[in-house]
């Protein structure tokens, strides 16, 4: 048994000795500062065993078992310490300073006994040829033990909250934390508790904790900088990212994705998509390319767009970013506003209104039906300027618009042909009521009286109109000019009148 927990303690003592250097070695890393002390504490903490084990009297057990504690009383803490800097906890000066009170206060006790009279120093030693020295009961020591207890918990508790709340990368290196903090705690309680093995096997436990962490370290290299950097700027980036594997699962969301959909919030990896009740999916599962939501900076509009992330020949999984694309969105509807619309009036210039009629004309001639087209224009316009100056003229010209639009079907197209001439394009009506509509039209603008300045100016307008499709016009300029040839004919037959 002697030599059994000779090769034990120095097996222990030297790999922790071995994953202390690495760690120094390795210390421009992040989360190693942490590291380094966790495993400068159980390098302490295993040679107080093996110096325990060595010993041939009580006074030399007595100064191994301080070496032990000196060690063992900041094993707990350290892994709190280590574990609050994994997850990204910002340590306080005056916690870890509290942290820190029972662990010196232990080791004082240690290292002054027996003069305090506090035993402290209990040893599970059987081997010849010390006898085993007994547990004297100490109500400190009790306390000693259960705060170690509490603090491990709450280390391993913090690495599991933050598990579900960090990106994947983080979640695979966790597992090798919580693995390897699992298993001093639970060969510390095999032993002390249950004395499952002939020698306390404490120190090579932590020596497994130690080398595993610095495995993960050395052939993972899972506190790189750089991927935690990037698993960070994708957290905190404005646009939204989500992960979903191959099946339609998901994967993982950043902050900005939870904001805008927050079922995925409390969505668990390996939800099918379709449970997630959010509207980037339309009925039939297909992704859309773009959608606005309502947030409390206004109507905001978003791009999505989908990437699969290959590794060697096949789809790991789908990367779904979700662009803010309001600012663009609002100057590209200002410009094509801008384009299509004209200033005085805002009805749809000549251009605009060309487009949209050479459409229906198509849509017309592809699938039948019949439409009519208005050529309107203002009586004596120019003795309207001349009388009441050009302001008092567009002012009319924004009168007869506002009433053209109030009378019209959305569905009919209005706009500013030119000057002060006007075009409506009317669809699915008889020719009697086109007629009969222009007729309304003329007698409503005859009869508005038109405030500029204290005076009211009175107009009349001319309207031409013309049928389309017929047998020998099928085109949108046939159509214009059969249109204008009416209007022509309604000024020479006298103005305020409707011709055909
Ligand atoms: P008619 O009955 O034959 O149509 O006579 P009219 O005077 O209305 O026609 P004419 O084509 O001789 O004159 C049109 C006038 O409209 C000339 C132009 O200065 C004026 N005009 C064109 N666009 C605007 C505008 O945006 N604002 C104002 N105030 N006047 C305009
Ligand atoms: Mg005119
Ligand atoms: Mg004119």
């Amino acid at each position: 048994m002697y030599v059994a927990g000779l090769v034990v303690y120095t097996i222990s003592f030297v790999i922790l000795l071995v994953d202390l250097l690495m760690a120094i070695f390795k210390r421009k890393v992040k989360h190693l500062r942490f590291f380094t002390l966790l495993m400068l504490v159980s390098c302490i903490y295993a040679l107080g065993f093996l110096l325990q084990h060595l010993s041939f009297n009580s006074s030399e057990l007595l100064q191994g078992s301080r070496v032990q504690y000196l060690g063992a009383a900041f094993v707990s803490p350290m892994t709190l310490f280590f574990i609050m800097d994994f997850c990204g906890i910002k340590q306080r000066p005056w916690l870890t300073v509290s942290i820190l009170i029972i662990p010196i206060i232990t080791v004082i006790l240690v290292f002054t006994y027996p003069f305090n009279g506090i035993y402290f120093g209990e040893s599970s030693f059987t081997a010849d040829p010390i006898p085993l020295l007994t547990f004297s009961g100490s109500v400190f020591r009790t306390i000693y033990f259960i705060y170690s207890y509490a603090l491990m918990l709450v280390a391993f508790i913090l690495c599991i909250i933050h598990r579900t709340k960090r990106d994947p990368l983080f979640k695979k290196h966790s597992i090798y934390i919580l693995v390897a903090m699992a298993i001093p705690i639970l060969g510390n309680l095999l032993t002390a508790f249950l004395h499952l093995f002939p020698i306390d096997l404490t120190s090579a436990f932590a020596s497994i904790m130690g080398t595993i962490i610095a495995y993960a370290l050395v052939f993972t290299k899972i506190f790189q900088i750089a991927p935690l950097a990037r698993a960070e700027i994708v957290e905190n980036m404005q646009d939204g990212f989500i992960l979903i594997d191959p099946k339609g699962e998901f994967l993982d969301a950043n902050r900005a994705a939870k904001q805008l959909f927050p079922a995925f919030e409390y969505a668990t990896i390996g939800l099918p998509l379709t449970d997630l009740k959010t509207h980037l999916w339309d009925s039939t599962g297909q992704l859309l390319q773009e959608f606005s939501a309502e947030t409390t900076s206004g109507t905001r509009h978003y791009r999505v767009s989908s990437n699969d992330i290959m590794h060697e020949g096949r789809a790991l999984c789908t990367c779904v970013t979700i662009y803010d694309n309001t600012s663009v969105r609002e100057l590209m509807d200002e410009i094509t506003h801008m384009a299509e619309r004209d200033g005085l009036t805002n009805l749809l210039n000549r251009r605009a209104f060309c487009r949209d009629a050479e459409k229906k004309c198509r849509e017309l001639l592809r699938y039948g039906g019949k439409a009519f087209l208005m050529m309107l224009d203002v009586d004596y316009f120019k003795k309207v300027n001349d009388t009441y100056g050009h302001l008092a003229g567009d002012e009319v010209l924004r009168f007869v618009s506002r009433t053209l639009v109030q009378r019209f079907r959305a569905t009919d197209i209005v706009a500013r042909y030119g000057g002060e001439e006007f075009c409506i394009f009317l669809f699915s009506l008889t020719a009697e009521q086109a007629a009969e509509i222009a007729e309304g039209c003329r007698q409503q603008i005859e009869q508005l009286s038109i405030l500029f300045e204290e005076k009211t100016i009175r107009v009349t307008i001319s309207i031409g109109i013309a049928e389309f499709p017929t047998s020998s016009d099928q085109t949108l300029t046939a159509l214009i000019s059969k249109a204008d040839a009416a209007l022509y004919k309604a000024k020479s037959s006298g103005r305020n009148r409707v011709v055909w």
